[in-house]
């Protein structure tokens, strides 16, 4: 086992693209391979950063741009919609090193959340920024901003509409009524059409600081001004250097009611649990009691990670510098293809 005070760095990437009920028979192989294929590029954008030296902070930014641009995934374009049929974004990041940290909530038009969520960090002295304003604070510093039916995809309407029929509340977009009606409309094929999820991204440079980043849609036919855990520090995005760096997926109410990520880093720093045992303490005993349903991708110093969840699958991957990697969908995947 690799001893964080002696041993030197092993600096890697470790992401998300959501959870829910993703089960083989949802998927068809060309769709599975559509999910490792964005998978594998957002690692090797961050992996990339790592290789020349960079900081885990560029590398969690470069791997969550690379998600939010993934019309597969829900953030940025291919974002799920809110109840009155708009696009809120929240997203957040930090960096273990200072402990600073930057988060928007409710963004309609900046292309990419999580860098908006950077330029909070660093050029204010505020942590959230929500909102209008923090579309123009990205815009006043030269972020792109499009218009906001960029982030429209067809299979997120039809997820609304399914949402709607259904006659439930918010739901995860890749889980409940929303996901089982497109399962029906599709044959129970439709993967492509409702598995999308909240991304994030946690990192270990070789300086060996930690970072971590999420950005999210929230979920879908969410009422309009609802704010998740993605963009809320501690809930579903932490990173502090002598403990963890994490980000979250699921049910966004229940994580924020745990402060999911925080709750695992304070059970390294005050119990002393592995990263392994203090991550899955949150996941598979604090959140079920609450019926909440999702996980969490988490890497310490030392390198170690971690990547639980309690739902039937989780878009997830890791990557390290010396060129091994490993993407997987569902529970039962022993090796992902790269
Ligand atoms: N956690 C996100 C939210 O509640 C949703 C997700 O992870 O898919 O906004």
């Amino acid at each position: 086992m690799a001893d964080a005070d002696h041993d030197p760095p092993r600096p890697a990437i470790v992401i998300h693209g959501g959870a829910g009920t993703l089960t083989r028979a949802m998927f068809t192989p060309e769709r599975a391979r559509a999910y490792h294929e964005g998978l594998r590029a957002a690692l090797h954008a961050g992996t990339r950063v790592l290789i020349d030296g960079g900081s885990a902070l560029d590398a969690v930014t470069a791997a969550v741009v690379a998600l939010e641009d993934d019309p597969l995934f829900n953030a940025g374009r291919g974002a799920v919609f809110t109840a009155d049929g708009r696009h809120e974004l929240d997203a957040a990041i930090m960096d273990g090193a200072s402990g600073r940290a930057g988060a928007v909530a409710g963004v309609t038009r900046v292309r990419h959340p999580v860098l908006a969520a950077r330029t909070v960090m660093t050029r204010t002295d505020h942590v959230m920024i929500i909102g209008d304003a923090a579309d123009r604070l990205a815009q006043a510093h030269g972020l792109e901003c499009v218009d906001p039916s960029w982030f429209s995809t067809p299979a997120r309407r039809e997820q609304l509409e399914a949402a709607r029929r259904a006659g439930g509340g918010a739901t995860l977009d890749h889980d409940g009524p929303a996901a089982g009606e497109n399962r029906r409309n599709h044959g129970g094929d439709s993967a492509g059409d409702n598995k999308f999820g909240t991304v994030g991204a946690v990192a270990l440079d070789a300086a060996g600081h930690l970072a971590a980043a999420t950005s999210t849609g929230g979920m879908t036919n969410k009422l309009p001004g609802r704010v998740g855990d993605s963009p809320l520090i501690g809930a579903g995005c932490y990173a502090d250097d002598a403990t963890l760096a994490a980000s979250a997926t699921g049910h966004g109410e229940r994580f924020i009611e745990a402060v999911a990520c925080h709750r695992a880093a304070a059970a390294i720093e005050f119990k002393g649990q592995s990263l392994a045992e203090a991550t899955a303490e949150v996941i598979f005993r604090r959140l079920p009691l609450d019926r909440g349903r999702g996980g969490l991708i988490a890497i310490d110093r030392a390198g170690h990670i971690a990547m639980p969840f309690n739902t039937e699958g989780m878009y997830r991957g890791w990557q390290r510098v010396d060129g091994t990697a490993w993407t997987a969908i569902f529970d039962d995947d022993l090796c992902g293809e790269l």
